[in-house]
């Protein structure tokens, strides 16, 4: 890590210059200005925030006044700012600020942790911006700057992740103005490192972005990691007639690439299936040649299949329900649906004929 200098003095400078100075929670700041200004913008943009923040500060001027409100109020003045559970908290929370500190804000990040709907980032921003009091914050602006500034791996959301964040947020953090360096890197993130296309030409700390210097910041933060999906096998048997066309098989209308035509799949031992194909279509094979697995992604599995080629040991008989199976000229393909890798195979297939 450089020094915090390095980072936070062009930081503090490109706010001075650049930042936003005339947002109204920014006027007579309080920890309770503040505050509701910061619930509200979890999840909101700010144009959004404004005229509900304006509202609910007639409404509500004060901590105790909103502790004594009527929750359906509450709810009424956050009517179309959704997730009504931060209104909740807000209101539960005032009514502990007044009961247990006597309707002034606590001044630790721990004792403003405790109330409900706060996190630490949440109460870092209070303390710096309300009482310009020494704390880091990480909402989601500042973890897309840090995490591409240093290159963080690993999704935002995990706490091995965070707590690399927390320690790189605390290490940047100045020792004097708190609140404007706080709202300089919630600025940085909302109006410069923003989620895509980063404007890095008008970054004060581009020269040191190590995601900016390696062309990856469209790399971080990395995003949330998809679910594992289980992985089932298949194979998929590509028998070639003495024409070149290949045996395809009219797929069940329920189940994976319902009604489409595939190669006839087994999932047992190949000498019982080998058999097994010679017995139910009447037909000599030759010896299996084995490919190498591809894998096919469907929503809920990861399907690998073995494709696996063999040649007719003699003319073609012939076929058992016509409706079903299928020759397939791979010079002249018939107009039949295919499913996705039975299509690539088919290309794959033609070619090593
Ligand atoms: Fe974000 Fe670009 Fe600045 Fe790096 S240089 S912090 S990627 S805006």
């Amino acid at each position: 890590m450089i020094s915090a200098r390095q980072f936070n003095q062009p930081v503090l400078t490109w706010f001075d210059k650049h930042g936003r100075k005339q947002l109204p929670w920014q006027q007579n700041k309080t920890p309770y200005r503040v505050w509701v200004s910061e619930i509200m913008l979890q999840q909101t943009q700010v144009a959004t925030v404004i005229p509900y923040f304006e509202r609910f500060m007639k409404r509500f001027p004060t901590v105790k006044k909103l502790a004594k409100a009527d929750i359906d109020e509450v709810l009424h003045l956050w009517t179309g700012l959704g997730y009504y559970a931060r209104a909740r908290n807000l209101h539960k929370a005032a009514k502990r600020v007044v009961e247990e500190y006597n309707g002034q804000f606590p001044e630790t990040v721990e004792a403003l942790a405790e109330l409900p709907g706060i996190g630490r980032s949440t109460a870092g921003a209070i303390l710096s911006i309300a009482i310009n009091k020494r704390a880091a914050i990480l909402d989601g602006n500042v973890k897309r700057v840090l995490a591409r500034f240093h290159r963080v791996v690993g999704w935002t959301g995990q706490a091995k992740t965070q707590q690399v964040l927390w320690e790189i947020a605390e290490h940047y953090t100045p020792k004097q103005r708190f609140g404007d360096y706080t709202q300089a890197m919630m600025d940085l993130g909302a109006t410069v490192c923003t989620r895509s296309k980063p404007a890095c030409s008008l970054c004060p700390v581009a020269k040191k972005c190590e995601s900016h210097l390696h062309g990856e910041a469209h790399l971080y933060p990395e995003p949330k990691p998809k679910k594992q999906l289980p992985v089932k096998q298949t194979s998929l048997v590509m028998i070639v007639n003495q024409h070149g066309e290949v045996l395809l098989n009219k797929r069940p209308a329920v189940g994976i690439w319902g009604g489409l035509w595939s190669f006839p799949e087994a999932d047992t031992e190949q000498a019982k299936w080998v058999q097994s194909l010679e017995s139910t279509l009447q037909l000599k094979l030759t010896k299996p040649e084995i490919w190498n697995p591809l894998r096919h992604t469907f929503s809920h599995y990861h399907l690998d299949i073995t494709p696996v080629k063999l040649f007719l040991r003699q003319s073609t008989q012939q076929l058992l329900e016509p409706e079903q199976w299928l020759w397939y000229n791979l010079n002249q393909p018939a107009t039949v649906g295919l499913a996705a890798p039975v299509k690539k195979l088919i290309h794959k297939l033609a070619a090593s004929l």
